[in-house]
């Protein structure tokens, strides 16, 4: 299973400094072909150009976000059709960032990863833990409710990547021990066996707080499959020794 690293610029990056972190990715993906795949997730308004400057470089491109429907009269919004004809392969749904900020549920995170799988995207499906849920002991039952709601009716790897995120180690510098992300993954991967046999393959991400001296130790544990990068994927630099150390 090629391990995937994806970086999520959030809503990070004009042209001008979003096209040269693409062009300077492209340029030592050229030189060192990566041993996993890389996806860039940049805004929205960049996945054209982005999209253009790592065209046949072998790097990826993904969205935030997706509708749950193909279109309509959503203002502000874009669907999983649009993301597909712009060249994505992969879109991020579900992220806690919306899940909080949109209130968005995991009934409503179905519905765009099923659109998603529909437009023939790949969705990187978020579940997380908050920092009071993981005092609390429940880390591990709020995640599989999380996905027993949120996943799509399609399991199989292309069409999904689940990404592993507690929301107390995003932007905040703290991660969990190898040993607490080796128990979620390992408890996540028996639910998507007990989901449906297909599922068995899907790559299971870990994000929050991914920096250069922490991503082999975070890569190497059991039933991590990549690593979902936010701050670390603004550094080309960054970015990069993080990939590298995903081989
Ligand atoms: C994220 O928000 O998906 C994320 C992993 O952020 P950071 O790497 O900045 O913690």
């Amino acid at each position: 299973m090629r391990k995937l690293v994806a970086g999520n610029w959030k809503m990070n990056g004009l042209t001008a400094d979003g096209m040269a972190r693409a062009r300077d990715l492209v340029a030592l993906a050229t030189a060192t072909p990566p041993a996993c795949e890389i996806v860039l997730c940049p805004p929205a308004t960049l996945l054209v150009p982005v999209g253009q400057a790592i065209a046949g470089s072998g790097l990826a491109l993904g969205g935030q976000d997706c509708h749950a429907e193909p279109a309509g009269p959503h203002t502000g919004d874009i669907s999983a059709p649009m993301l597909k004809d712009v060249g994505c392969t992969y879109v991020i749904v579900g992220h806690s960032e919306r899940r909080h900020e949109y209130k968005e549920s995991d009934a409503l995170v179905r519905a765009k990863a099923t659109a998603a799988v529909a437009a023939g995207l790949c969705a990187i499906v978020c579940v997380g833990e908050t920092a009071a849920e993981r005092a609390s002991g429940r880390t591990e039952a709020i995640v599989v409710r999380q996905l027993q709601g949120s996943l799509p009716p399609k399991l199989g790897p292309a069409k999904l990547v689940v990404a592993y995120e507690p929301i107390w180690a995003i932007g905040s510098g703290r991660t969990p021990t190898a040993q607490d992300v080796a128990s979620v993954h390992s408890r996540i991967r028996e639910a998507l066996r007990d989901l449906a046999t297909e599922a068995v393959a899907v790559r299971i991400l870990y994000g929050g707080s991914v920096k250069p001296a922490n991503a082999r130790a975070l890569t190497t544990v059991a039933n991590v499959e990549g690593l979902l990068v936010g701050g670390g994927s603004l550094s080309t630099e960054e970015f990069w020794i993080i990939a590298s150390a995903c081989g």
